[in-house]
């Protein structure tokens, strides 16, 4: 659909300006794996780093989409302007099916202040691994103030991208047999903040007592920073206000210790790397389907060559 060649420079500066269908394009530019995202990258790299990326996961059914809709009712409240990104990480095909498009059917729908996207992979082989990134840069580079990067589901892939967040919150609900599954998804390890959703239901406190257990005996003595576990009720908006907070406390810690810095590095080389792969094995599609591959295949099958000596004449 996007195939179809864009002004890069004026899209970037309508979208610098707040413009929503230029920020939209631009997302739909990164979702495609455009060839002209070399140009858009390179135009926005010097208006990057102003946001505070806050990534959000949990399961299905904790609670996201209504905690969204509390916490970007919050900042909006504060006068900041809010980004969300929902991606599904494990199914390429499920974007907008999902966080987005309820909530932007709810509260916001007509504040220019707030942009809600969802964003599929599309299938290219790289997955989400340099695609949210890059669609965080834009948000980032739009003059947002808090992106909100938000996983569906609890996987590993699921809180590597929540997890490279400047702040990463894990939420959580009673009756999700939430403890184990957290154990298990290494979320433990993740999570800035905790917030135990659906704080009016009577088994919340349980819920907030295993998980400090929990945390406790994964948690560094030294540590700067004690991930708080708090209660929220997104339903009533009760506990919205101090999770806020909590993001913001965050922030401005990371930022005193030198973690943010460390986080952001972490990120761009994650990136970096994610780009580098996928057009290695770009270029190795292309070597290992002109028929070199078959002719050399043939002559270790015989004998007549080794598998190291074909490896090389294939790369050389
Ligand atoms: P998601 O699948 O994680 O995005 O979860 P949803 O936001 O769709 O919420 C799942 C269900 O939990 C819905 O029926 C919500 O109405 C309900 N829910 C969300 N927040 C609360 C809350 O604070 N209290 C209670 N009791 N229910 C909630």
């Amino acid at each position: 659909s996007t195939r179809r060649v864009v002004a890069v420079p004026e899209l970037v500066d309508q979208a610098r300006s707040g413009k929503a269908r230029a920020v939209g394009r631009l997302i739909s530019l990164v979702e495609d794996g455009s060839p002209q995202l070399r140009e858009v990258m390179a135009a926005l790299a010097p208006h990057v780093g102003r946001a505070h990326v806050v990534g959000v996961t949990g399961a299905p059914g904790v609670g996201k989409s209504t905690s969204t809709n509390a916490l970007v009712r919050s900042w909006r409240s504060q006068g900041k302007r809010v980004a969300v990104l929902a991606v599904d990480p494990s199914s390429p095909y499920s974007g907008g099916a999902l966080l987005g498009d309820r909530v932007r059917m709810g509260d916001h729908a007509t504040d220019r202040d707030v942009y809600i996207r969802s964003m599929a992979s599309r299938g290219h082989l790289g997955g989400l691994a340099w695609a949210a990134p890059q669609a965080v840069r834009v948000l980032d580079a739009a003059g947002f103030d808090v992106v909100l990067l938000e996983t569906v589901g609890v996987g590993q892939s699921e809180v590597e991208v929540a997890g490279a967040a400047d702040t990463t919150v894990v939420l959580l609900a009673p009756g999700m047999g939430d403890g184990i599954q957290a154990a298990k998804a290494g979320i433990l390890e993740v999570g800035d903040v905790y917030v135990v959703n659906k704080a009016d239901r009577p088994e919340a406190a349980t819920v907030r007592r295993d998980l400090r257990s929990m945390l406790a005996l994964t948690e560094r003595r030294d540590a700067a920073w004690r991930p708080p576990v708090l209660l929220m009720s997104a339903q009533s908006g009760e506990g919205v206000e101090e999770v806020t907070e909590a993001l913001d406390r965050h922030l401005a810690q990371a930022q005193e210790s030198g973690d943010l810095e460390r986080r952001r590095l972490r990120r761009a080389r994650a990136e970096v790397e994610a780009l580098a792969v996928d057009a290695l094995r770009r270029q190795w599609e292309g070597v290992g389907s002109d028929g070199r591959v078959d002719d050399l295949a043939a002559q270790v099958a015989e004998g007549r060559l080794d598998p190291y000596a074909a490896a090389d004449a294939l790369l050389g």
